[in-house]
């Protein structure tokens, strides 16, 4: 029996093929294909501006400091992410600021963050967890009531949208091309902006704040992709529809015919993109025995994440104890089932099957 995997690298001929054709250009570093992703990742999100660069997490990174977010500043956040948002967070120089999650959407509560905001606090920065939108009605009203600057983690949510406007479009947007997300370039990142002072700075930020050539204006990092990842994402765009509809119609197969736990919503107004499909165990079962009872069954499956942030090793000197109890609750309770593109109809039926005998 072979194992379904939870994730697999996507790659067709016409990756392969954009590869060589690199190799054989010459030009191996940020060069045209990088300029040509940017703008087609700009159209794809509906903004005015795409920066490209090396990972999702320095994309987050830049695109604090673009917004001015610096030592001394608070930014409220998400317990319930991968630690490469706080990360961020952190290296900026800022402090994050943990709010509690909403346990239908994974996502921040947004009816808890006005009483997190101080003097200090800079910025929001919502996780699109899983690939769905957080409720960005409440927190964009939030921001504006507040003179708070808005970044979202899109990481996990290219092409998801919100009453018809797409992750990364709100405020500045984060974007990672890690070889499992939904569109994938092996390691990669983009930010996302229609501002342009902050595009530029970005820019400036991602290449030693250079505008021309050994003339530097401010202080940077070297943060940029390749061509290389670009000729892989560019193929990745054009395949991203098709990839999309099918993470969809595996979500939705799922949803129909698992009976035995809890599985996961869309919200009015939200289009799920699917990066993980995500389940619940609780009413007594114990996830450990669930986690096994699936691998003896050949199924692979993913936590995301089980151990919040606020209780990271890492974290907790800085932060003290706190104690957010939905993000605590789900850490326990959550489980991903394989919904990636490359699954077939009998993984499919072996999933609900297995599922369902628990
Ligand atoms: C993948 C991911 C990141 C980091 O992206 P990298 O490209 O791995 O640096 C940040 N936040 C979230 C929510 C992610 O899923």
């Amino acid at each position: 029996m072979m194992r379904i995997p939870i994730s697999k690298p996507n790659i067709t001929e016409a990756e392969k093929a954009a590869v060589m054709e690199v190799m054989e250009s010459g030009f191996l570093a940020q060069g045209p294909r990088t300029a040509l992703f940017e703008q087609r990742f700009a159209a794809l999100c509906g903004v005015k501006h795409a920066i490209a660069v090396s990972n999702g997490t320095c994309a987050l990174q830049i695109a604090l400091l673009a917004n001015g977010v610096g030592p001394g500043d608070e930014v409220i956040t998400t317990p319930f992410t991968f630690m490469a948002t706080a990360n961020a967070i952190l290296f900026s120089g800022a402090t994050p600021v943990f709010v509690d999650i909403d346990p239908v959407t994974f996502n921040i509560d947004a009816n808890l963050i006005e009483a997190a905001i101080t003097p200090k606090t800079k910025a929001i920065l919502p996780v699109h967890l899983y690939g769905h939108m957080c409720d960005m009605d409440r927190i964009q009203a939030i921001a504006d009531n507040h003179g708070l600057r808005i970044i979202e983690d899109a990481c996990q949510s290219v092409k998801a949208s919100y009453k018809g406007k797409y992750a990364g479009s709100f405020g500045t947007g984060a974007f990672s091309f890690y070889a499992t997300k939904n569109l994938m370039t092996g390691e990669g990142g983009m930010i996302t902006t229609n501002d342009d002072e902050v595009a530029e700075k970005c820019r400036l930020i991602r290449s030693h704040g250079m505008k021309v050539r050994y003339y530097h204006d401010m202080v940077g990092y070297n943060f940029r992709m390749m061509d290389l990842q670009a000729a892989i994402g560019l193929v990745q765009m054009d395949r991203l529809e098709d990839m999309m509809l099918r993470r969809r119609t595996n979500a939705g197969y799922l949803n129909q015919h698992i009976e035995s736990v809890t599985t996961p919503t869309v919200q009015t107004g939200c289009e799920h993109v699917w990066h993980q499909y995500t389940i619940r165990v609780n009413g007594g079962r114990q996830r450990d025995d669930v986690v096994k009872f699936l691998d003896q069954a050949g199924i692979d499956v993913g936590i995301y994440y089980p151990v919040p942030v606020h209780k990271q090793k890492s974290i907790q000197g800085l932060i003290g104890d706190i104690t957010l109890p939905m993000a605590e609750k789900m850490s326990m309770e959550v489980l991903s089932l394989p919904v990636h593109p490359l699954l077939s109809e009998e993984d499919l039926e072996r999933i609900v099957t297995e599922v369902n005998k628990l």
